[in-house]
């Protein structure tokens, strides 16, 4: 693997971005998907970036569901002081909340969920038999192919 960029004045516009080009225009990006097909180096970043989005939501939606059991055991036991623990856990839960949905809006995992849901739909539209395939309305196959 090459620790190197092959091409230092692309590589530093793909950092900047943190690799992530799924904001910009279909049109825009063959430069930058040839950058990615022949430089290890970002390839290897790209995924080094996607995996650090998709631990950063898993570790918020992880907290926020870590708050909500212990406001429901504290509800549920209600021991001393549980007002108090309870709007702690309450807190921390929309504490969670609020990072994960700037990590969602701030990091392209969305988008490459998105990307990788519709190739899945696109997969299983190939293998529909064609009767099946002509109830599916025009619509949904346009938004399934785009
Ligand atoms: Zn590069």
């Amino acid at each position: 693997m090459s620790s190197q960029c092959s091409d230092k004045f692309v590589g530093s516009i793909l950092a900047s971005w943190r690799y992530d080009i799924s904001g910009i225009a279909p049109e825009m990006r063959g430069d930058y998907e040839s950058h990615f097909a022949s430089c290890a180096h970002c390839r290897s970043r790209r995924r080094l970036h996607r995996i650090i989005d998709f631990s950063l939501l898993g570790l918020t939606m992880a907290s926020a569901l870590m708050f909500l059991l212990a406001f429901g055991i504290t509800f549920h036991f209600a021991p001393r002081h549980a007002l108090l623990l309870e709007i702690a856990a309450l807190f921390g839960f929309a504490l969670s909340a609020l990072v994960w949905i700037v990590v969602v809006l701030a990091t392209p995992a969305p988008v490459v969920m998105l990307d990788a849901a519709k190739l899945g739909a696109r997969h299983v539209a190939e293998r529909l038999p064609p009767n099946v395939l002509e109830r599916i309305p025009e619509e949904l196959k346009a938004r399934i192919a785009g």
